[in-house]
């Protein structure tokens, strides 16, 4: 199959370095599968993008404007899903490249989805609640057109969370007339939210972990784990594998990161970041930059914080066996190349991280069915999609000798494009 080249390929404003990446390697599972040259170039680009101008009323009685974002990627399988960001990185670049990275994620996952991102350029930690309420609100309303339970359903990302769905979901509900619980996922369970769901990625990023390490054959009777994050990914998956016997060596949050070569006791880490507020400091630890806590030796790293971070300038510096990625995208391509020849395995993102989604469509499908489940059938039956493509990927990675997130890739792609192909184009 041709390769679609640089001369005749159309452009679009989304296409910052971000977007590339994504576009990147699309390219590289497409010439590898033989994907159909027009699917491919259709694929490589949103669906539709939105932007939006935010203004907000803040509490000194100023009106500052923000600018906000929602993308579908591709809306063939189902309705749109994927988060909302609230961060001063957020551009249509980047949500684009989400929005692709949430399409492949679905399909992987067999969820009946396409892929969707949004986000609001704005530093929220500069925010008071009222006024990060007033910013929810107001964009809401202005990507309203978009968002509907069959349409595109939002969910928390970097620096939203179940309040940020209260109020979209409260904000839409208004706008329509009634009670409309499932236009959004990842909302308090008191307001149709599902039980297991803030904890969802982190489980199935800790059941990655586990799969992983039996896998490719770590023989360490505990093994060690270094958890770039503690937020709602990273410091679930670094509890619940505690829990299962393994030796969390490092942890960090925004402000740095701490380390101890014998394990640090997690649950008395819980308790002291929510009395201080941060990591650094819990006794018997060394603190270390968040630059150095990636090359500390260990069994598994986990990147759960921002994306970008696992480049050509430390890729041949990391000290670990195997990569779960809990991030979005914190591998670039050069350093994921880079890793496969040094014969470290990259667990990718769209599968690591996919236990939100997953329980966000549980949560979805429960709201529609007005019927709730335990929290015990919620994790089980997270822990059998979860095991499902777990199975898929690693199975195509040893076969055809790929890197397991060029199967994932090539198991997502190849959904959309059977579906694409039965579906036909229209008109
Ligand atoms: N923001 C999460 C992700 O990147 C969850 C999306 C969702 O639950 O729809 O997968």
């Amino acid at each position: 199959m041709v390769a679609i080249s640089s001369v005749e390929r159309p452009t679009m404003e989304c296409e910052t370095e971000h977007f590339l990446m994504a576009q990147r390697q699309l390219d590289e599972i497409a010439l590898e599968m033989g994907l159909d040259r027009e699917l491919h170039e259709r694929l490589r680009y949103p669906k539709r993008a939105l932007i939006v101008t935010v203004p907000v009323r803040m509490d000194d009685g100023s009106v500052k404007t923000f600018t906000g974002y929602r993308v579908h990627h591709d809306v063939t399988l189902g309705p749109a899903k994927g988060g909302i960001r609230f961060h001063p990185e957020v551009n249509l670049g980047e949500v684009s490249c989400l929005a692709m990275l949430m399409t492949w994620k679905c399909a992987l996952m067999g969820l009946p989805y396409g892929g969707a991102k949004g986000g609001i350029r704005v530093e929220p930690w500069k925010l008071s609640a009222g006024e990060t309420e007033r910013l929810t609100r107001r964009y809401t309303s202005e990507i309203i057109n978009l968002i509907g339970p069959d349409k595109d359903i939002p969910a928390p990302d970097m620096y939203t969370n179940e309040q940020t769905m209260a109020w979209i979901m409260d904000t839409y509900s208004i706008n329509v007339g009634h009670t409309v619980p499932s236009v959004v996922t990842g909302k308090p369970v008191s307001i149709g939210g599902s039980f297991g769901r803030t904890e969802a990625t982190g489980r199935g990023v800790a059941y990655c972990v586990r799969r992983a390490v039996k896998h490719f054959g770590i023989k360490n009777e505990s093994p060690s784990v270094v958890v770039q994050g503690f937020g709602n990914v990273g410091s679930v998956t670094a509890n619940l594998l505690h829990q299962s016997g393994y030796k969390i060596v490092a942890v960090s949050d925004v402000y740095g990161g701490i380390h101890n070569p014998k394990g640090i006791d997690i649950p008395r880490l819980l308790a002291w970041l929510s009395e201080h507020g941060k990591v650094e400091g819990f006794p018997g630890t060394e603190i270390v930059t968040n630059k150095e806590l990636l090359e500390i030796e260990c069994d598994v790293l986990v990147p759960a914080a921002l994306g970008g971070v696992i480049t050509a300038a430390n890729a041949d510096k990391l000290n670990c066996k195997i990569i779960v990625e809990g991030a979005n995208g914190p591998t670039t391509p050069e350093a994921d190349m880079m890793l496969h020849d040094r014969g470290i395995p990259v667990i990718p993102d769209i599968l690591a991280n996919a236990g939100g989604v997953t329980v966000s469509y549980f949560e979805w499908v429960q709201g529609m069915m007005h019927l709730f489940w335990s929290e015990d059938e919620v994790n089980q039956r997270l822990e059998q999609i979860m095991g499902r493509a777990c199975d898929q990927v690693l199975e195509l990675a040893t076969k055809d000798k790929l890197r397991p997130r060029m199967a994932a890739l090539r198991i997502g792609v190849s959904r959309i494009a059977e579906a694409k192909r039965l579906r036909g184009l229209y008109p």
